[in-house]
């Protein structure tokens, strides 16, 4: 009787060992996967400011402006057209670290989406406004209105002519709200990007975008509060 209560209390001993060493390691993975998670989170957290249809004189600048006071790095899709005219707003873009890519030369949707062709050409004519003031042609691209549902002849077109496109996975939304506040562009930004880790942020700095400018500063800063990196392409 005694041999049994003492085989059976060794028994439990042994049993009670091992569930403090096991549970030792299963604290210790979920901490270390804990770590693994938060480490890898804060490397790749990442913005991409990117601005659509400018260059403006009205909106550009003040656009410039902010970025320069919060020492950010951003991407402009440009129209060529309309920088023909305005080749110092670009200087000031390039002299200022910010990347010039090509949006289009027209952006008149009839045109440009009637053929591969017609596309790749007004590709061309933007980039050579870009390469007279920068001295290189660039490779990023953005599809007037987006890639979303482009036939895929278009949209091959483009990678086979060397570009690579860029969409957005996050939006002030200043194209679709009528006379946005800055709050509400603020806002837009912070609801269309969260729990994103590596936003690609569609504003405009088109003549009539006032707002967008005005909500930069605090969107910015959200996003160095919430840990992201920026990033240009
Ligand atoms: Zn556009």
């Amino acid at each position: 009787m005694n041999r049994n209560f003492t085989a059976f209390c060794a028994a439990m001993l042994a049993f009670a060992i091992m569930l403090v060493i096991c549970g030792g390691f299963w604290i210790r993975d979920t901490a270390f996967s804990f770590a693994q998670t938060d480490n890898n989170e804060s490397l790749v957290k990442s913005v991409y400011l990117t601005f659509d249809d400018g260059p403006s004189d009205r909106v550009t600048p003040k656009i410039l402006d902010v970025l320069a006071e919060e020492n950010v790095k951003a991407t402009f899709f440009i129209i060529g057209k309309q920088a023909e005219s305005r080749k110092y707003i670009l200087e000031r873009q390039f002299k200022e670290g910010h990347t010039i890519a090509v949006h289009s030369y027209t952006h008149k949707y009839g045109e440009i989406y009637s053929s591969p062709e017609s596309l790749i050409k007004d590709i061309d004519l933007c980039n050579k406004v870009i390469k007279s003031v920068t001295g290189g042609y660039s490779s990023i691209y953005r599809f007037p209105g987006g890639s979303f549902g482009l036939s895929e002849k278009l949209v091959s077109a483009v990678s086979a002519h060397g570009m690579r496109y860029v969409d957005w996975n996050a939006s002030v939304r200043d194209a679709e709200i009528c006379n946005p506040t800055p709050a509400q562009l603020y806002q837009s930004a912070v609801t269309t990007a969260s729990k994103t880790e590596n936003v690609v942020l569609l504003a405009h700095d088109s003549t009539t975008k006032t707002a967008t400018a005005e909500a930069l500063k605090n969107i910015i800063k959200y996003f160095k509060a919430e840990g992201y990196i920026f990033e240009a392409f």
